[in-house]
């Protein structure tokens, strides 16, 4: 068996070591509930008001400003649902994007049977938005505009900054999905003029199944869980402690070395990139060149299958990824490659590697020499491929 090189860091990571020893006396030793007032249960609170802080300093946020949820998703289901039911009265318009997470899209898609109206809006071929198109999609009744800060599938960096004006100077509330933002991108949500802000631990070296939301002071939104007073009465249920302060010292750690792993990852993803375009032919580079995440390389292998070639990484011990690790399983081509622009073909045989902290130069050279074998091997039993190759 093949040791395992993981290249899908866009769809979960490990958890660190620093990580899991904060984690591990949160579940047996002090067991308390933080509710409750004898002292393990006080103590669990404290943990949990430390880490609050500590999510609140990496983002310029004040810690009163953020809520502890179970994921990512479920902080975009509250993000979205909170304001959009508290402010039904000012307007039921929303505007997002065509590329973002399922959770955004099937909370907005959720909303419009409630009687909101969604506006999707389209990107160009790199999947960025349109500033002009944003300004021109505004209403009366807008309430909410939502975008992902960085894209899963593609590793697009959104114009952050500039979208976070003009929703403050139109007086509209604006959120974003940062889930594959955070210890890539340097963020500043009052700098920014982000009012709410999606998180979740297990996509940079912290536990799965948590996360958190911030909402900015004076933003109206409502609980979407009826239950105890936890969080401020706006997410009922006990909460994840050891997941609390694991989420606390990820997001502290990803923030003090996010230069440094920035250029680690930087380095393996152009090298990657350089070294596919050169050895392999027919191949196409999905997303922005330069504004993408350091460590995304989404690339489609013409008259492949992406999911032919996932699994002959899978028999070298590769671990990759076809579009977003949400939509895999179904065989409908990703909606954010159709969104920029490729044809179901290109869509469908796209490969998004994700490099993380602890990939190496030497993983990479067996990644890339792993694909030239096997794309070649998958091209030479293509009726398209060798139709392609006799016609020119
Ligand atoms: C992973 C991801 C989510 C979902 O986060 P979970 O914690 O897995 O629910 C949401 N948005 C983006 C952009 C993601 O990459």
């Amino acid at each position: 068996m093949n040791r395992i090189r993981y290249f899908d860091h866009a769809a979960t990571t490990m958890v660190r070591e620093e990580v899991l020893k904060e984690m591990i006396p949160y579940f047996a030793i002090e067991y308390g509930n933080p509710s409750s007032i004898y002292s393990i249960g006080r103590k669990n609170k404290k943990a949990i008001e430390e880490a609050r802080d500590k999510v609140a300093k990496a983002i310029g946020a004040e810690a009163k400003e953020i809520y502890f949820t179970s994921c990512g998703s479920e902080s975009d289901n509250l993000a979205i649902k909170g304001v959009a039911y508290a402010n039904r009265l000012k307007g039921n318009h929303i505007i997002t994007t065509k590329i973002e997470h399922p959770a955004v899209i099937n909370t907005c898609k959720t909303l419009e049977k409630d009687g909101f109206e969604v506006t999707y809006l389209q990107v160009d071929k790199e999947g960025r938005i349109n500033i002009e198109e944003l300004k021109s999609a505004i209403k009366k009744t807008t309430i909410l505009i939502s975008i992902i800060f960085a894209n899963n599938e593609i590793g697009t960096i959104q114009p952050i900054e500039e979208i976070g004006k003009i929703a403050k100077q139109y007086g509209i509330y604006f959120h974003t999905d940062s889930v594959q933002a955070i210890g890539n991108v340097k963020i500043d949500v009052k700098a920014m003029n982000i009012d709410l802000l999606s998180l979740s631990a297990h996509k940079f070296y912290g536990p799965k199944g948590i996360g958190a939301l911030y909402v900015r002071k004076d933003v109206n939104f409502n609980k979407i869980q009826d239950g105890g007073h936890q969080e401020k009465n706006k997410r009922a249920g006990t909460e994840n402690v050891p997941g609390i302060v694991g989420l606390g010292k990820a997001i502290t750690l990803a923030n003090e070395e996010l230069e440094a792993n920035n250029k680690h990852l930087q380095e393996l993803r152009d090298y990657y990139i350089s070294q596919i375009e050169e050895k392999i032919p027919y191949v196409k580079l999905n997303g922005d060149r330069k504004n993408r995440l350091p460590g995304n390389a989404n690339i489609s292998f013409r008259f492949i299958e992406g999911e032919a070639l996932l699994m002959n990484l899978d028999l070298k011990g590769i671990c990759a990824s076809s579009g977003s690790a949400c939509t895999s399983g179904s065989l409908e081509p990703s909606h954010v490659l159709m969104a920029i622009g490729l044809s179901q073909e290109m869509a469908q045989s796209s490969l998004r590697i994700t490099f993380g902290r602890n990939n190496n130069k030497e993983d990479v050279n067996y990644l890339i020499e792993s694909l030239v074998e096997i794309v070649q091997n998958l091209r030479n039993m293509s009726p398209e491929y060798k139709d392609f190759i006799i016609k020119s």
